[in-house]
């Protein structure tokens, strides 16, 4: 079987590159492992707008959101709401089934039940995948390009030794299908006992039901224990137990910067290439975003014949040059609020309370670039300036690409 341009992974970040190279005149192929397009949903499906534009459909939207409330460890909250919806929890299989039927609609072809283990190169360049179908047979698939958008533990990097390893977040997620809670309103939860590394989450689902789930650093207690804490913790909150999940959902979320995400005759988009945005974990907006210039410099490498590393890294110097100056700033963050005790939390959140903080957060607010909300909000609270005085500096003075250093003993001497 031949392909000019080979897929591996029909997620949001696959079906992109896949329908964007279809409309310009590509033969392209995308295989899943997995029997169904969508399934399993691994993902809490909440989502910006800018999502929806990339998909050009509303049609999986459950619920617009239009605030958060963030929980310290003791569970104090504070509560921000925008007279403008500023998230949507979608229904994730939907997204996934209405990207690849797009493209599919564009001429794309897509094979499920088949796993890609391995590739190796031809003299012409080509590469020969080697794919597993769902009977065990074996097939093997001629491309002229290989796309790896194959999630978190990508196949493809790995035969291609593309990407060093970040690291990876466990994560637990379950769905109840009943659940007090404001529906308008999706809840964070810091702590270390909580969730040491990110955070804990509940999103109402649309139908009076809610996701909740934890993402932490991999460490001896695992997520599905720190989930368990998380459920004390909602008892706490909303004064009765949830009860019911009706699924759940075990996954890993990669989170750090790459070196390369372009090599001879390969390039790697969304979770496979950690296209993730390190402050939340989210990252099908930025998979998609980055699948779409993907799709822009193999189409035109592929117009010109040359499919070498050097023409496929002007993908690795444009998303970076779109999206690295953010994840540069939010992984810093992210490793400045890892060396905070949850102590140091309780004072963000009361910071976070002050004078005028809550406006400042509705104005700037946006879960795709949290970094810049973040300056303004050191900017604007001396408190907050206490609490991370290195950080202030570190975000004035840094541009794309540069992650400063934390220094991690004097930064924990100052307080
Ligand atoms: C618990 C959890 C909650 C999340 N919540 C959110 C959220 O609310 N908002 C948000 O923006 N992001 C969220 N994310 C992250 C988001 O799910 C991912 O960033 C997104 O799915 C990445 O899209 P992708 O297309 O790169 O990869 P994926 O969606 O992982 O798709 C990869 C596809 O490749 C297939 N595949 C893998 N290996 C092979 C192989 N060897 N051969 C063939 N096929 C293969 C997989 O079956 C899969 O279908 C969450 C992640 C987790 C774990």
């Amino acid at each position: 079987m031949e392909a000019e341009v080979l897929v591996i992974g029909a997620g949001p970040a696959g079906a992109t590159v896949a329908d964007r190279l279809a409309r310009a005149g590509h033969d392209v192929l995308v295989v899943e492992e997995h029997p169904r397009v969508g399934y399993p949903v691994q993902c809490a499906g909440l989502v910006s707008a800018r999502v929806l534009e990339l998909a050009q459909s509303r049609a999986m939207v459950r619920t617009p959101v239009h605030g958060a409330t963030v929980f310290s460890p003791g569970l104090r909250g504070v509560a921000f709401r925008a007279p403008d919806p500023r998230a949507y929890v979608i229904d994730r299989a939907g997204l996934d089934i209405a990207l690849a039927e797009r493209a599919a609609r564009a001429g794309a072809r897509f094979e499920t039940g088949l796993r890609f283990d391995g590739a190796s190169r031809r003299a012409d360049g080509s590469f020969a995948a080697r794919l597993t179908a769902a009977d065990g047979g074996e097939r093997t698939i001629s491309a002229r390009l290989l796309v790896g958008a194959d999630g978190v533990t990508s196949a493809v990097a790995r035969a291609l030794r593309l990407r060093r390893p970040v690291e990876i977040l466990p994560a637990f997620e379950a769905e109840f299908p009943r659940s007090p809670g404001d529906p308008d309103r999706v809840e964070v939860y810091l702590g270390r006992r909580i969730a040491p590394g990110l955070f804990g989450w509940w999103i109402p689902d649309g139908a009076g039901g809610a996701r909740v789930g934890v993402a932490v650093s991999a460490g001896p207690v695992s997520a599905r224990a720190y989930f368990e804490r998380l459920l004390v913790h909602l008892e706490r909150r909303f004064g009765t137990v949830l009860t019911g999940a009706t699924a759940y959902l075990v996954s890993g979320i990669p989170i750090g910067l790459v070196p390369r995400t372009a090599g001879d005759g390969a390039l790697l988009v969304g979770d496979a290439a950690a296209q993730v945005k390190p402050l939340s974990g989210g990252g099908i907006f930025t998979g998609m975003r980055c699948a779409e210039i993907a799709a822009e410099v193999a189409h035109a490498a592929l117009a010109a014949g040359d499919l070498s590393a050097r023409r496929l890294g002007e993908y690795d110097e444009r998303w970076r040059a779109e999206l690295g100056d953010e994840f540069s700033r939010a992984l810093y963050l992210r490793r400045v609020l890892l060396r905070l005790s949850d102590d140091d939390l309780e004072r963000v959140i009361a910071a976070l309370d002050g004078a005028g903080m809550r406006e400042t957060i509705v104005a700037f607010g946006d879960i795709d670039f949290p970094s810049h909300l973040a300056r303004r909000l050191f900017r604007q609270s001396p408190s907050l300036v206490r609490l991370f005085p290195k950080a202030l500096g570190a975000l004035r003075s840094s541009r794309a690409g540069r992650v400063p250093d934390v220094e991690p003993a004097r930064s924990r001497a100052a307080k």
